[in-house]
């Protein structure tokens, strides 16, 4: 499947909205999770081929001409209208997704497979966690619309500074707490895990989505299971990147780091 750009909107310094349409979607089917993505092609400069391509045939090109796939959040999905909506962090001049976003053009194509996820917002739990950053913050947001009608939802998201954050709705009761990581040259990997060990406890079953950069999603993951905040079985909880690795390394070693925390003593 692929979109053409139809609009592209700077939601903030660091995060691109872009919508595609177009005849390329027209087999585009959203499930039923909340955090659903898709696995996007981003093409190097060197790419002799237009979009759509066969994305089997082109593994067989050289490895600088090959694409370079990324997952995305499906923002939104306007099953009438058939558009698409993605939120793409912008992080600098580096990286294939980001710089793609930061430069797209109404009428650029992006080819991807999908859609694809795993958490919906437990119908049981008397409570809502969402922690991530800009990376996640999509995903946040899908599931903050997600919750149940009046239950408590808290949402703890990093983003670089006040320019950074962006209106969440839910039909829950939400809190969002915003984390600047601006002037912040150390102790990044803990502060998400910081601002979270400092929110009041929430009583009931607390159903958990924490998802963004691997050792802060590791150091939350930490908090609310030792603390008891969160049973296992409800937390949703993956690295979606590794501050300095590219996709590339980190999907070579993220197995490992997986299972590494999965071992984790929790005690
Ligand atoms: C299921 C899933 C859903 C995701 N949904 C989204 C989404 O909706 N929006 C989104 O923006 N990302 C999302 N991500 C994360 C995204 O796939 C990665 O951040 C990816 O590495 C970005 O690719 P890139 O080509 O821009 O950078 P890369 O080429 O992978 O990396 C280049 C450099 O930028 C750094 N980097 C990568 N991502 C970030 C970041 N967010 N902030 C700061 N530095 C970064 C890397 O560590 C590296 O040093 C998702 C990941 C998963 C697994």
């Amino acid at each position: 499947m692929y979109g053409e750009v139809v609009a592209t909107e700077r939601l903030t310094p660091q995060l691109v909205r872009v919508v595609l349409g177009g005849p390329g979607l027209e087999e585009f089917v959203l499930g039923e999770d909340a955090d659903q993505y898709v696995n996007c092609f981003f093409l190097p400069e060197a790419a002799p081929y237009p979009v759509p391509f066969d994305d089997e045939a082109v593994r067989e090109l050289p490895r600088e001409q090959r694409p370079y796939p990324r997952r995305i959040t499906v923002r939104a999905w306007d099953a009438e209208r058939r558009e698409l909506t993605l939120d793409i962090a912008a992080h600098g001049d580096v990286g294939y997704a980001g710089r793609w976003a930061g430069r797209a053009q109404v009428g650029d194509r992006l080819q991807f497979r999908g859609p694809a996820g795993g958490y919906r917002p437990h119908e049981d739990a008397d409570a809502y966690l969402l922690v991530g950053d800009e990376s996640a913050l999509p995903a946040i947001a899908t599931c903050a619309e997600a919750v149940p009608a009046g239950r408590p939802v808290v949402a703890v998201v990093e983003v670089e500074d006040a320019a950074g954050e962006v209106e969440l709705t839910s039909p829950g009761a939400l809190e969002v707490h915003w984390v600047h990581r601006a002037g912040r040259h150390d102790g990044l990997d803990d502060l998400l895990a910081e601002a979270v060990a400092a929110l009041p406890r929430p009583t009931g079953v607390v159903s958990a989505f924490v998802h963004g950069e691997a050792a802060e999603t590791r150091a939350v993951r930490r908090v609310l299971l030792r603390e008891g905040i969160v049973a296992q079985e409800r937390l949703s909880c993956s690295p979606y990147w590794r501050r300095g690795m590219d996709d590339e390394a980190w999907r070579a070693v993220k197995a490992a780091w997986v299972r590494e925390v999965a071992a984790e003593p929790l005690d």
